[in-house]
């Protein structure tokens, strides 16, 4: 019998360190706490800042956050009961959002720092909104259909007064979808009395999904790079790609770094492995050899190689499009990219962004070079309230300007602070907030 989550005496004693403890495939397993780095980031931005202690103490912490218990009939009739978490991290700009994410390693650290993430990502692309972020312990890849609507569903019913479209609106994030955005959102209508489509962002099209959603994340990456380009003189015709992770945002990144700029990808990667070709890997193929095979690393006529391999590949640009902390002091030294555009969350540690740094690397970070699908969800949420919806060059027209304008606030702050690009992200994002902050008379 697999450990029930809550009880696992490891989950519960051991996260609030600097490091998390996981039980992985029968073994436990280390792991740099993503809370810990979001916090450690913060600290260095407020010292910069000089940051008044209060606000700082006030920032470093999420305002509310709720575990619930889910029970959930499976399949075979019995009754399995799954660990949830939503964190509400700040709301000084508005209702929070950010999305849910279904994974077997989630923790409630990781959460809290995804969510801290959401708050300096809605601001650093200046949207009316706050951060929050939600997490079910749980494997969709060992689950039916069925027993995922009844998992997304029981979710919704646990949260329901926490959320709502002038409150919190979750979205998709790891191992969710549309359709279980769908489920989620007919959930909190039933509930409401009335439809809500307001409640929930990342929906499919029919059921008031914007329009360009789903390449969102990927497209606004897109813009920094290109951006990035621009001022590192980097002809994107010419540049080769490896792209770590081959989900909604890597497939979608893959795509358009070849027809948007023509570049080569060389290498992508999923949990299972990766695929290396100097010829250049057609982004289509790897996707319906994933559907097929369950993973690219089966593509015929490439060279397999691991994940690590791939983030230390001779490329120009490198895109983490997986998970968290996966640059660290360990390979951070070995990394050649000239550019390191993370469509992850949190792919990399304090540490290594310092040596990242001090090689010269251009790292887009985290929470610009994703916000992406958070603007898109904005504007997912403008036209849910209008109901009134735009065309897909309306929404890429508009992603564009927010990513640009961005991306520029960001250099232009961290050359004026001599940081690098993270730390002028922070500045920027935590600035904002502060300044939201105090307007409203909290600190
Ligand atoms: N989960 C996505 C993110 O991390 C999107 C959040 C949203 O659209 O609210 O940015």
């Amino acid at each position: 019998m697999p450990l029930c989550p809550m009880m696992d005496p490891l989950r519960l004693l051991l996260q609030k360190s600097c490091v998390e403890y996981l039980m992985k495939g029968g073994k436990v397993v280390v792991r740099r706490n993503p809370f810990e780095v979001a916090q450690a980031q913060l600290d260095e931005c407020a010292q910069i800042m000089k940051l008044d202690p209060g606000v700082h103490q006030l920032l470093r912490v999420p305002m509310r956050e709720i575990h619930v218990a889910l029970p959930v009939r499976m399949d075979d009739g019995s009754v399995k009961v799954f660990q949830g978490f939503r964190v509400q991290y700040n709301d000084a700009k508005g209702p929070t959002k950010g999305g849910i994410r279904f994974h077997p390693e989630e923790t409630i650290d990781t959460v809290r720092a995804l969510a801290a993430w959401m708050t300096w990502k809605c601001a650093v692309v200046d949207l009316p909104l706050g951060g929050a972020k939600g997490g079910v312990v749980c494997n969709p890849k060992e689950m039916s259909q069925g027993e995922l609507e009844r998992l997304s569903r029981e979710y919704i019913r646990a949260v329901y007064t926490l959320i709502g479209p002038d409150k919190d609106v979750p979205a998709p994030d790891v191992y969710t979808n549309p359709q279980i955005m769908a489920w989620m959102m007919d959930e909190y209508s039933k509930m409401a009395g009335k439809n809500q489509f307001g409640v929930i962002t990342g929906k499919p099209i029919p059921l008031g999904g914007s329009k360009g959603r789903d390449k969102a994340t990927a497209w606004g990456g897109m813009v920094t790079i290109r951006e990035a380009a621009k001022v590192l003189g980097i002809d994107l015709a010419k540049a080769t790609v490896a792209i770590q992770g081959y989900g909604n945002a890597g497939y979608h990144a893959a795509r358009l770094v070849r027809s948007l700029f023509g570049s080569k990808v060389v290498a992508v990667s999923d949990s299972k492995g990766g695929i290396f070709n100097p010829q250049g890997i057609d982004p289509e193929e790897a996707l319906k050899c994933k559907s097929e095979t369950s993973s690219v690393v089966n593509l015929p006529g490439v060279e397999r190689i691991s994940n690590e391999e791939l983030l230390e590949l001779e490329v120009d640009i490198l895109i983490p499009a997986a998970l968290e902390n996966v640059i660290t002091a360990e390979n951070a030294p070995r990394i050649k990219a000239k550019i390191v555009a993370e469509l992850a969350n949190g792919p990399t540690t304090p540490e290594a962004d310092s040596i990242l740094h001090q090689k010269g690397v251009h790292v887009i970070p985290d929470f610009l070079c994703n916000a992406g699908g958070v603007t898109v969800s904005y504007f997912e949420m403008v036209q849910n309230f209008y109901m009134y919806y735009w065309e897909e060059d309306e929404v890429l027209e508009r992603l564009d300007k927010k990513m640009t304008t961005a991306y520029h606030t960001v250099l232009e702050t961290s050359k004026r602070y001599g940081v690098h690009m993270r730390l002028g992200a922070y500045i920027t994002a935590v600035g904002r907030v502060v300044e939201a902050m105090k307007l409203r008379g909290w600190v």
